[in-house]
């Protein structure tokens, strides 16, 4: 602890715990000001005496549904058993009421200041804060420091405040606390903001707590956040906490959006070519029950491969409704081949040689217009189909019959053959293969033309290529 934090105890410092980083943030767009750093003094007097006011604008309200009732209703979710809801509050008089919200939120004495150590930043602390102050999320990464026989956990009045604060940069719903931290705090404080101006609308509208999220709601919060930050980078992770301090629920529940998807999701904005695509992945991503955008939110913090099997397995269903090479392939190329370097990390030597070898069985799925070839390659990459032994059989036409010039005479060399049949992620790399062949078709202007049964038994067979997704029993 340096000499002057020790002089400034009404300053509010950034610690390592989640929750008072954002309300640290929470704070200063209370205040008006761009980040923690200049809440000092009045400053950050002038803010807690905001948060305060918010509360007492609750004491007229006769329930937590009136239209003045949002942070009484939010009381519930956040600070159970605090002097905002009492169990005689219906019993008690508004300037009773304001009386006890006061008592709650002001400052101790210095007189009363513990000789203990805030347990967030280091300072002198002002006295023992429990579960009213403290939720789940909050308090579980110290669980521990508590001591038994005593009161709490030590805090300074700062850090009480930012713990206050959190809620202004939450998104309240369905019972629910969310939260969006990261640690690149330029990030974190062009999220709050926005969070803390949605929480005053809301408060204002006393549209609190309203009504059950949609699927996937808060995961789409935070995808849809991370594309309209208008920052250049971002340099850490987003972590989404959901959590409950009520009485009825004891949550907390973490999710990660890493780094490079959510550089990523960056460039589907300002990436034109991305741009341009970005609907077609989101197409590719529904259900009938779940709209794409929250099936691409859900996948990218849950399992960020499955976004490939979906947009491929969209292809192949469209392949199987027209019996063609879907036109959206090439609109989707950008987003998919990035997708593979920049999220899933595959080497983008290896994604050239997945290409490449892409290009030469388009070259031979492409020689005339016959369907069959087309036909057999979607058979060898749907359930149960034999890629291996396709493979096999091909690697003699391209032997056999002219190749295009400058290409090697062997279909699938070694280093090929091991990203599809020997590597961890030899999923993923047949994935790839499949939607680089459709792009390299469409980019020739290839298109099968046979009789109507010949295609519509490539429809069939696409059919079941593209329901080899792994479907999910999840909502
Ligand atoms: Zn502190």
């Amino acid at each position: 602890m340096s000499a002057d934090m020790a002089m400034e105890p009404d300053s509010v410092v950034l610690t390592a715990h989640p929750l008072q980083r954002v309300g640290a943030f929470a704070l200063a767009s209370l205040a008006g000001m761009a980040g923690p750093g200049e809440l000092r003094g009045d400053v950050f007097q002038s803010a807690v005496d905001a948060m305060t006011r918010d509360l007492l604008a609750t004491t007229t309200a006769a329930r937590a549904s009136d239209p003045a009732g949002f942070w009484l209703s939010a009381s519930y979710l956040l600070w159970p058993n605090s002097k905002l809801n009492p169990t005689a509050r219906g019993k008690q008089s508004p300037p009773e009421r304001e009386s006890l919200i006061k008592e709650w939120r002001s400052r101790p004495a210095p007189a009363d200041w513990l000789r203990a150590p805030c347990a967030y930043c280091g300072r002198g602390a002002c006295g023992w804060y429990g579960k009213v102050d403290i939720p789940l999320g909050a308090s579980v990464a110290h669980r521990n420091t508590t001591a038994r026989g005593q009161d709490g956990t030590p805090l300074c009045y700062a850090c009480v405040a930012c713990l206050w604060a959190f809620p202004y940069g939450a998104s309240l719903s369905g019972g629910r606390a969310a939260v969006i931290h990261s640690w690149d705090d330029e990030l974190l404080a062009a999220l709050t903001r926005d969070a803390v101006e949605r929480t005053k609308r809301d408060a204002v509208a006393g549209a609190a707590m309203a009504g059950k999220p949609g699927p996937y709601a808060r995961e789409l919060w935070v995808m849809s956040a991370v594309r309209a930050y208008s920052g250049l980078r971002v340099r850490a992770g987003l972590e989404l906490l959901v959590l409950s301090n009520s009485n009825k629920e004891q949550l907390l529940a973490t999710q990660e959006l890493s780094q490079p998807v959510a550089q990523w999701l960056r460039t589907t904005v300002r990436d034109s070519d991305r741009r341009a695509g970005y609907p077609v992945l989101l197409a590719a991503q529904a259900s009938r029950q779940v709209p794409g955008e929250a099936f691409l939110a859900k996948r990218l913090f849950a399992r960020p491969a499955q976004v490939m099997d979906f947009a491929v397995g969209h292809l192949m269903d469209r392949v199987s409704e027209t019996g063609l090479v879907p036109p959206e392939t090439l609109k989707l190329a950008p987003l998919v081949n990035s997708y593979c370097i920049e999220v899933l990390t595959m080497d983008d030597k290896d994604v050239e040689r997945v290409k490449e070898l892409a290009r030469r069985l388009a070259a031979l799925l492409g020689r005339d217009s016959r369907p069959g070839p087309f036909r057999d390659f979607i058979r060898a990459n749907s359930r149960g189909g034999n890629l291996h032994g396709w493979f096999r059989s091909k690697g003699v036409d391209w032997l056999l019959f002219p190749r295009p010039e400058g290409t090697a005479p062997v279909l699938l060399p070694v280093a090929e053959y091991r990203l599809l049949f020997e590597d961890d992620r030899s999923w993923s790399w047949r994935r790839l293969l499949v939607f680089a062949v459709l792009e390299a078709l469409a980019e020739a202007g290839w298109e099968p033309k046979g009789s109507r049964e010949e295609l519509d038994e490539i429809k069939d067979l696409a059919g079941a290529a593209g329901s080899d997704r792994e479907e999910e029993g999840e909502r």
